[in-house]
């Protein structure tokens, strides 16, 4: 990302860091790729028990690399819910404090919620949105059209750049969607107040990652 934006940025990444905290997650910010890596490094010990939720975000940073090759990974989704350490990115950060998820199957969703040790979560500074209502059209109008592109679904994203139903609906709260086979559109999950206190880390990246 260009220093100029991203210098610009560091008010709105303070706000969000601030806001995960009071709801109870850890929350850090790093500068780059590498020092994501590192810290990632740092949290997660070689032969640990860890799952992952699927993510472009941890192929990019060469997560998935150090998992897969130092780590204890498990890849069947049963798994994941005795996991020590679950690793996942995030559809939108809120600066209120909030993770927004979406999900097709819903086991990256179901882990995030319950069962993992400890969920860690990266995300790119791209996925930073000021509220729930930009976090529903982050997902409409961006991650969604790029992950039925890169997975060949045949829906209306797919081909339009946009959802079928693609503003938030104060009715459905932006669940309305299409009515292909390929929806990845399934699970709408908000993650605010935390009971378990620093169960999940976010850790935001002064880089653009994912979708
Ligand atoms: S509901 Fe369907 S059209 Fe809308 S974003 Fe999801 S997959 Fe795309």
């Amino acid at each position: 990302m260009d220093a100029n934006k991203k210098k610009a940025m560091q008010g709105r990444v303070k706000k969000t860091l601030d806001a995960l905290e009071r709801n109870g997650m850890n929350a850090v910010y790093v500068n780059d790729k590498e020092e994501a890596l590192t810290l990632v490094k740092s949290l997660v010990p070689e032969g640990a028990y860890t799952a992952t939720g699927g993510s472009v975000t941890l192929n990019e940073l060469g997560i998935m690399d150090y998992l897969r090759s130092e780590t204890g990974w498990h890849k069947e989704y049963r798994d994941a819910y005795n996991a020590s350490f679950y690793l996942v990115s995030a559809n939108a950060v809120t600066e209120h404090g909030e993770l927004y998820e979406v999900d097709g199957t819903s086991n990256r969703v179901s882990a995030m919620l319950y069962g993992p040790e400890k969920v860690i979560v990266v995300a790119g500074i791209n996925k930073l949105v000021p509220d729930l209502r930009s976090a529903v059209v982050r997902v409409k109008t961006e991650a969604a059209p790029a992950n039925c592109v890169r997975l060949s679904y045949d829906t209306p994203c797919a081909k339009t750049g946009e959802c079928a139903s693609p503003c938030f609906d104060e009715n459905h709260l932006g669940a309305v969607g299409c009515q292909t086979d390929g929806r990845i559109c399934c699970g709408y999950v908000v993650f605010a107040k935390q009971k378990q206190k620093g169960r999940i880390t976010v850790i935001i990246v002064g880089e653009e990652l994912g979708y």
